[in-house]
């Protein structure tokens, strides 16, 4: 009863056109961790919005702040020698909180694709202003999710979202995900990294360093199925990364601000990136924002250039938006304030707890549980009993079930992903882990 079929007029992204008849959630409100149908019915939050909400719903200093800005100036722009006191505030507030990763000045722009193709861009110029011209490829990783632009697309680890609207950028090479289960299929953690290095450092030689701009990273891949790297991955990418002098750019649209259990992803794995990409949780999704960020480096070799390369030629119409810097400035005090990092750690820990069981209970259905901080997957991925159809058809049953227990869980074909705001208290995570539980219980029974 939860969901109905509306008269679409517009495309659902990653969706079949065709599926217009497809029965659709319609949500009208928002409050805290829940929120509503357009018949008031309430449903628990589990997938954060698309994992930005890192504050929750409907939080009334953020709308308070949105709104006083908005009977005061509700626009300006950044252009050249002009710019609206907020722009000054949050790029302040942001180097401050990602001081520990030495971070310099900031971009702004106003989603993540924005971010990472500003990213992407700016660490070609660098090459330029220094005098490497010829440094312009990127590493990336398979199963990477960088966004939707014609940038992030070329360095994506998925060769689905560039089938039909290539050619995309040149010069894009990927390595292995270090996931557990990737080609290799090894559980020990030392030697996967071990593995993986390896195999970057061959691709490097291959391409030569001479060729490469820089290395792209998801701390935790996302969208990718949640993939933790082990311990020392992240620490031996950034020493290939220093041996071979490739920039390293962590796209931390998902980790950043919390999500991961530590102010930002890589500050996790004790990893200082030389570019930092931003959006989503700096400003909880209340008005699209984004940032990408440069460490004094890059911020030096820019502003020396003498060949022309110190003019940042990019920029948008809304990059800065003083709606969205007043957003992420009372979103940041309440991060802060609340100490949500560290809730998003505890509450995190504690259902990964409650959900690991579950892999052996039903491991018929479950290959692996995983996660960290408030990123979790369940994946139904590879269960053997089952072809790939099947599979996700059970995916679906036990979130709809999910669903009609009141509790909003994302389902990615062959996983489920729980990603809530980071405002969830352990309550709300038994109510998801009971909701699941019993999703897997139907499921059997059926
Ligand atoms: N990078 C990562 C790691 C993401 O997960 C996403 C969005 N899910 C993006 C970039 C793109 O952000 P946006 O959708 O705001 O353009």
């Amino acid at each position: 009863k939860m969901k109905q079929k509306p008269k679409k007029y517009f495309w659902h992204p990653m969706t079949d056109t065709r599926a217009s008849e497809q029965e659709t959630i319609i949500i009208e409100r928002g409050e805290g961790n829940y929120i509503f149908n357009d018949s008031g019915e309430k449903l628990l939050d589990a997938v954060g919005g698309l994992w930005c909400m890192n504050v929750g719903h409907n939080r009334k200093t953020v709308n308070d702040a949105i709104s006083k800005q908005m009977n005061k100036l509700s626009y300006y722009q950044l252009f050249t020698n002009i710019a609206h006191p907020k722009a000054y505030e949050l790029a302040e507030k942001i180097i401050t909180l990602a001081e520990n990763e030495d971070m310099a000045k900031v971009f702004f722009t106003s989603g993540g694709s924005d971010s990472v193709d500003t990213a992407l861009k700016i660490t070609r110029q660098y090459w330029e202003a220094v005098e490497k011209p010829k440094k312009k490829m990127f590493i990336s990783l398979e199963r990477a999710y960088h966004g939707m632009h014609y940038g992030g697309t070329s360095v994506g680890g998925n060769d689905l979202y560039r089938k039909f609207i290539g050619p995309t950028l040149e010069g894009c090479i990927q390595v292995s995900s270090p996931h557990k289960k990737n080609k290799w299929n090894c559980e020990d953690p030392e030697k996967l990294t071990q593995l993986c290095i390896e195999e970057i450092v061959e691709k490097i030689d291959y391409y030569g360093a001479d060729n490469i701009a820089a290395f792209i990273m998801e701390p935790i891949q996302g969208a990718g199925g949640i993939i933790v790297p082990p311990e020392s991955y992240w620490p031996a990418v950034r020493e290939v990364c220093d041996q071979y002098d490739i920039l390293l750019i962590s796209d931390e649209v998902v980790t950043g601000f919390g999500r991961s259990g530590s102010m930002f992803g890589c500050r996790g794995w004790g990893v200082k990136p030389d570019v930092m990409v931003l959006a989503k949780g700096l400003s909880s999704g209340y008005i699209p924002m984004g940032a990408t960020v440069f460490n004094q480096r890059i911020v030096n070799g820019i502003e020396s250039a003498e060949n022309g390369a110190n003019i940042i030629i990019h920029g948008q119409t809304y990059s800065g938006h003083p709606l969205g810097c007043v957003a992420a400035l009372e979103v940041l005090k309440i991060v802060e304030n609340e100490n949500l990092p560290q809730n998003a750690k505890e509450v995190g820990a504690y259902l990964l707890d409650l959900l690991k069981p579950i892999q052996s209970e039903y491991s018929e259905y479950i290959t692996d549980v995983r996660g960290k901080g408030l990123m979790l997957a369940i994946d139904f991925e590879d269960a053997g009993n089952f072809s790939p159809e099947e599979i996700t058809n059970n995916v679906q049953h036990v979130a709809d079930y999910a669903i009609s227990q009141g509790v909003l869980v994302r389902d990615e074909l062959k996983t489920i992903i729980i990603s809530p705001s980071l405002t969830f208290t352990k309550e709300d995570a038994k109510k998801v882990y009971t909701s699941l539980a019993n999703g897997l219980e139907s499921l059997r029974r059926k």
